[in-house]
């Protein structure tokens, strides 16, 4: 019999961590309450799946979660990850960022460890939730040989999805948990299959290292619209460094907003065409000319995922090629 794998079970709050008054209340609960021990409690079939320790790091809920919070979550999982009787993490998060965090981890963690980030949309305490089987089902990735080099990993609904690609789409259902190429494997009765694998970098082979970070550049999204106003784009320009515009469809820049954002660029912050679709590639000098604007664009990545993305960027880079080129690489 081959030895059961050590996994740290690593508690951060969310509705995962939630309480609801009555088995009805689905969506109305209190986040973040329950402690990770309490509930790995409910699931002792996971002792079958490897041996297993907790650790409560935060108890939040993860739309509160700033860069100090990224970071503390990072440092963390990089020392445990670092210990010869920890074989892989699974964090316990709230559904809101979960992408965030994840594609965070994936991009600086330097360890070929499985890391499972795992939330659900229904606490706990409600009829049908999906808390325990996706937290049993999470251990299992994690636990996994077959997890191993794959990076940082979300999991939810029976879908293994990377961290690079998951997105939330869904504000209340069970189903909420998407990637647009389509998640990488599933669970079955504990048991992980995998159909393909991350294609572009992460962990070992990024340029950003979690033990080396320190307070991260202040990037800001702005989603945009017809009626926009140039004042506020100028407002939250004033204090970024760096500005993810979610433009509509293909990234496109409404005519009077074209202006604040060249002006944006010439006191020195890195702007981004994004689209606000929620998926598909932004054309490089397509809608607009960014060469001649001096605009970055992202790949296909969305809004909160280029926000990580540029400033893990802007740490290391500010010239306008190498800042682009990480959009093509990860
Ligand atoms: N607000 C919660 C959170 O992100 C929602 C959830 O966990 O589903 O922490």
């Amino acid at each position: 019999m081959t030895e059961k794998a050590n996994i740290i079970v690593i508690g951060t709050g969310g509705t995962i961590a939630g309480q609801g008054k009555a088995a009805n209340n689905t969506s109305a609960y209190e986040c973040s309450v329950r402690g990770i021990g309490d509930i790995l409690s409910t699931i002792p079939h996971a002792c079958a799946l490897a041996n297993l320790r907790t650790e409560q790091l935060l108890q939040n809920g993860s739309e509160n979660f700033s860069n100090e919070h990224l970071l503390a979550i990072g440092k963390r999982v990089s020392t445990l990850l670092a210990q010869h009787d920890v074989d892989g993490a699974v964090i316990a998060h709230g559904t809101d960022t979960i992408e965030e965090t994840a594609y965070f981890l994936h991009l600086t963690l330097k360890s070929s460890k499985p890391v499972v980030v795992v939330g659900s949309m229904r606490p706990p305490s409600a009829m049908s939730s999906d808390a325990a089987l996706n937290l049993y089902d999470a251990i299992a990735v994690a636990a996994h040989p077959s997890s191993v080099g794959l990076g940082t990993l979300v999991f939810a609904n029976d879908e293994i999805h990377t961290a690079r690609d998951v997105a939330k789409s869904s504000s209340f259902k069970i189903e909420a948990f998407r990637s647009p190429y389509g998640p990488l494997g599933y669970v079955i009765e504990g048991q992980p299959r995998y159909y393909r694998h991350p294609s572009r970098a992460h962990t070992l082979a990024t340029p950003w290292s979690i033990e080396t970070l320190g307070p991260l550049p202040q990037v800001d999204i702005v989603y945009a619209y017809g009626a926009l106003e140039p004042e506020a784009v100028s407002a939250i320009t004033a204090r970024a460094q760096g500005l993810i515009y979610a433009g509509t469809g293909n990234g496109n820049v409404a005519a009077h907003l074209i202006e604040p954002l060249r002006d944006a660029v010439r006191r020195g912050v890195h702007v981004v065409r994004a689209s606000r679709t929620g998926s598909g590639i932004v054309l490089r000098n397509g809608a607009q000319p960014d060469d001649a604007y001096g605009w970055l664009t992202v790949e296909d990545q969305i809004p909160s995922k280029a926000r990580i993305l540029l400033m893990l960027a802007l740490t290391q880079a500010r010239d306008l090629q190498a800042l682009q080129a990480v959009f093509e690489r990860y």
